[in-house]
């Protein structure tokens, strides 16, 4: 860690100069032999860095934590959070730093930060470490999120670290690269709401309002708007999860934005028979976090970011609780709305029916799933097919079903054609292939177990293209085998 590395990134670091005390200043742990395992070159030109630099010896230095890159000021960030309902007053990057921020070509901000990098004053009893399986089945789903259109945190880069990480196993360590609107989460607020007081939570708020919320910093109410703001951004977001069958799996409120992106990537799977209840995690034994639940969970979240603020909401306690209640009862109506526009896409209707109807008849759709526990992705995307003129695959799913037959009639009679549009819409709300677990277990495995990374490249190419059906790709529609399925497990990524 001597000289520094040429300028990789344009840094620009405004949670650093504008928020001391938020945070604690710490240094990555250096790898013994770093080497590249994957770069996103594209997310890199678009941060505006040079691909070819990052994937030379000294961007791999830099992307291992060897080297600090010109212009990074590495911190770890404080906050805390509700894990599994319960309060943790002190959790923090344990095992991340942020590195900086830099302006993307788009001109949005967006920190990078390193997972995986060590201890710091955060860790407790952790290594600090991350283990390479986490870290590629990170680097693939979120790239896959990003893919099928929702907002996401992403990943720049995987590097080995040479070192081995004790797990139940010893594994090959590795850090990942994110990047992400910001890293500030629910779990930031209470932090400071639990020990620090009004002024910080008012400074924190006033940093969110500027960099996610702008066009609230005129507003009277900035401090409710803001509450609002980002359970719309939630509203939003788990309806687009509920979209694709994605579950999350550890919803902590530590793991939830404040720009509305999904972050933590550890657990989450997709669902592929259809059941509400669906949960993957080996640790969420009661379905917390189940696929169903996902925006109720939301909702209690957002209650615990309400409390947080309910001193700059209003002075008098009774008002401010009076008003964020408002917006957390509002939030299942807005969830229902999103929700609702996603089914029509999904389902291929046009705005002109009954809200209630159309919810009925996506409603009856998922009933019939359930019951004949079929894939969600591809009942969808039969759909689609039946709806382009090809009744195939409709039919070779629900056989003879005298259900299901009621209800294509009930879907023809409300949308007795489909325009170029609304199929245009359709095919967009229906992904062909989704990041199935048995395909990113199977390359994970290779990747891990043989440092053959061909599997997991192969599965990011399919993956980064969701929406168009290509034929020499087939297999990877294919769902997991029920066996598989049902005894699937995920875990945190530790
Ligand atoms: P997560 O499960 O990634 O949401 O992490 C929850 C909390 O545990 C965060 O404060 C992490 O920084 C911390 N943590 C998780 N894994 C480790 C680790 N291996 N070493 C240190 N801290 C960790
Ligand atoms: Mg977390």
């Amino acid at each position: 860690m001597n000289a520094p590395a040429p300028r990789l990134f344009a840094f620009d670091n405004t949670y650093v100069r504008d928020l001391e005390n938020f945070y604690v200043r710490c240094k990555p742990t250096p790898a013994s032999k770093p080497s590249l395992i994957r770069l996103n070159t594209s997310l890199a030109s678009e941060l505006g860095s040079d691909p070819a630099r990052l994937a030379a010896p000294e961007g791999v230095e830099a992307l291992a934590g060897n080297r600090i890159p010109e212009g990074a000021e590495p911190i770890a960030q404080a906050y805390a959070g509700h894990q599994f309902g319960g309060f943790s007053p002190q959790l923090g990057d344990g095992r991340a730093l942020l590195l900086g921020e830099v302006i993307d070509i788009h001109g949005r901000r967006c920190d990078i930060a390193f997972k995986g990098s060590g201890r710091t004053p955060f860790s407790r009893n952790g290594d600090g470490k991350c283990a390479l399986g986490p870290a590629l089945r990170e680097y693939i789903i979120s790239e896959a999120m990003h893919a099928l259109g929702i907002p996401t945190t992403r990943s720049l880069a995987v590097v080995a670290t040479g070192d081995m990480v004790r797990r139940d196993r010893a594994l090959p360590g590795a850090v990942l690269t994110r990047v992400a609107a910001s890293h500030v989460r629910v779990g930031t607020f209470e932090y400071f709401a639990a020990h620090q007081g009004p002024e910080q939570v008012k400074r924190l708020a006033d940093y969110v309002i500027a960099r996610h919320y702008p066009e609230l910093v005129a507003s009277g109410q900035p401090y409710l708007d803001l509450l609002a703001g980002v359970a719309e951004r939630q509203a939003l977001l788990v309806a687009r999860w509920l979209g694709v069958g994605f579950i999350h799996g550890v919803m902590n409120t530590d793991n939830m934005t404040i720009s509305g992106e999904t972050i933590d990537y550890g657990p989450c799977a997709f669902m592929e028979a259809y059941d509400p209840a669906t949960v993957f995690s080996s640790i969420d034994h009661h379905g917390r976090y189940a696929y169903g639940n996902q925006a109720d969970i939301a909702q209690w979240n957002l209650a615990r970011l309400a409390e947080s603020l309910l001193v700059l909401i209003d002075a008098d306690t009774d008002r401010a609780v009076a008003r964020a209640t408002d917006v957390l009862t509002a939030f299942p109506d807005r969830v229902a709305a999103h929700w609702l526009a996603v089914m029509r896409a999904k389902l291929g209707l046009d705005e002109s029916g009954e809200a209630s109807d159309d919810r009925q008849l996506a409603e009856d759709f998922l009933s019939l799933l359930q019951a004949a526990r079929l894939d969600f992705t591809n009942a969808f995307r039969a759909l689609h097919e039946a709806a382009t003129g090809n009744p195939l695959p409709l039919q070779a799913l629900f056989g003879d079903s005298a259900g299901f037959d009621a209800w294509r009639t009930r879907w023809q009679a409300r949308q007795p054609d489909h325009p170029d549009t609304l199929l245009t819409a359709m095919q967009r709300a229906n992904p062909w292939v989704i990041a199935r677990n048995h395909r990113v277990e199977e390359a994970l495995a290779a990747a891990v177990e043989r440092f053959d990374l061909a599997p997991f490249e192969r599965l990011l190419a399919v993956l980064q293209n969701p929406y168009a059906a290509r034929p020499d790709d087939i297999a990877y529609t294919e769902p997991a085998p029920a066996e598989v399925t049902a005894c699937y497990q995920t875990f945190c990524g530790t």
